[in-house]
């Protein structure tokens, strides 16, 4: 009998549900027990569902590949098979998912989740556990607002802001005010689910348009930033974002070119590759097994980081950045890479759910 904790997967069959699969493998404190998905796929082995698209390697994990998909419409289903879930669903619409994801807490289920639906709800925690960890005390208002007693929601922001998130904090916990912000992002494919772009849209092709990701990538930082004031969190106003957002025909691997403005007080060149270099992050005694040992990877080359190269960073959980020099409209510029359905997805979830854990939320 394992000790671990049994953990489910909403969305299972997909691209970031394949990836918490793949992920949770031999995970030292979670282990998979229940998969839910579509009626379309209730009823199935995962492996007949799965196996035509999976797209990660050779194999389906065997100890999730003779497990019977549920319908994760039906939350009873879960009871007394899993202690929290994973939320890796994409419903109609952000209500239906905002409606489902609160049945699962109600039901008692722990929901750590990458939808958006949940994400401006101002007692749900937007988590990058380096930038934010001390968010997670509003799920107790949160709990308490709803009168739940172990469930509750925390989710993670969108995929295109995670490799410049931690080191803009980096230099704003350094002391550094960071007043503007210009981001052009060139985003993998496999951010856009399975089957996702039309290949003819997308092979010697770039796409300027993600339907809401400009918005998401100019608003959710504010959250991250934020401060809890009487058990919500208020939104941080001293930044402010300009985006476009590109899908390019990379397979996994979100890039940004960003330029930064400060405040009054400008670092050299110098001094933010010390803060970069230097920063840790997450409390080592925290010891989280998907914690990244150094959470920014600094490349020293000029061509580089690049998508194919860089995304595999400590396990796909470290940002890579580099070309750090001068902005001749704003004060410096440099180039972030992150692995998007790793950190920006499942292994961002599963980060997520062990800084949980070790707080106590998870049992
Ligand atoms: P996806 O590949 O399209 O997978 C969607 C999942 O939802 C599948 O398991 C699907 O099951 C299930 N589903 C669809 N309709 C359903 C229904 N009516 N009832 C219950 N389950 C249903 O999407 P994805 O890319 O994995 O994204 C999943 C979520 O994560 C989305 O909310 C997305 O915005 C977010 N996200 C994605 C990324 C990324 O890099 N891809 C990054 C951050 C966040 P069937 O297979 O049975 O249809």
């Amino acid at each position: 009998m394992s000790n671990k904790i049994p953990v489910g997967i909403l969305g299972a069959t997909g691209a970031v549900g394949q990836n918490y699969i793949y992920l949770l493998q031999n995970h030292p404190w979670f282990e998979v027990t229940y998969v839910a998905a579509s009626p379309r796929s209730a009823g199935k082995t995962y492996r007949e569902v799965v196996a035509s698209k999976w797209l990660l390697g050779a194999n389906i994990p065997e100890a999730v590949a003779n497990l019977v998909i549920e319908d994760a419409n039906i939350v009873e289903k879960a009871k007394g098979r899993c202690r929290f879930v994973f939320s890796a669903l994409e419903l109609d619409s952000k209500d239906e998912i905002k409606a489902l994801e609160n049945a699962y807490a109600a039901m008692g289920f722990p929901v750590v989740s990458n939808a958006s639906a949940h994400r401006w709800t101002d007692n749900v925690p937007m988590l990058i556990p380096e930038i934010n960890a001390d968010h997670i005390s509003v799920i107790d208002s949160q709990k308490k607002a709803h009168g739940w007693d172990t469930g509750f929601v925390a989710v993670k922001p969108n995929c295109s802001i995670q490799s410049y998130m931690i080191p803009v904090w980096a230099l704003m916990q350094a002391g550094y005010e960071v007043k503007r912000m210009f981001v052009s992002t060139m985003q993998a494919v496999s951010g856009a689910g399975y089957p996702g772009v039309p290949s003819l849209d997308m092979i010697d092709n770039i796409v300027p348009f993600i339907g809401g990701e400009e918005e998401k990538t100019e608003k959710e930082p504010s959250k991250i930033f934020g401060k809890v004031e009487g058990g919500k969190i208020v939104p941080f106003t001293g930044l402010k974002v300009s985006a476009h957002c590109n899908r390019v025909p990379v397979i996994n691997g979100h890039t940004a070119c960003i330029s930064l403005e400060f405040g009054d007080k400008k670092p050299s060149l110098e001094e933010i590759d010390r803060i970069w270099k230097s920063f840790r992050g997450l409390p080592q005694e925290l010891d989280l097994p998907f914690a990244p040992v150094n959470p920014i990877i600094v490349r020293p080359e000029a061509n580089r980081p690049q998508p194919r190269r860089d995304r595999d960073e400590d396990k796909g959980m470290a940002v890579s950045i580099g070309r750090l020099r001068t902005c001749e409209l704003f004060d410096i510029r440099f180039v972030a890479l992150s692995h998007n359905t790793v950190r920006g997805a499942a292994g961002g979830g599963i980060l997520n759910a062990e800084l949980l854990k070790a707080k106590g939320y998870i049992q």
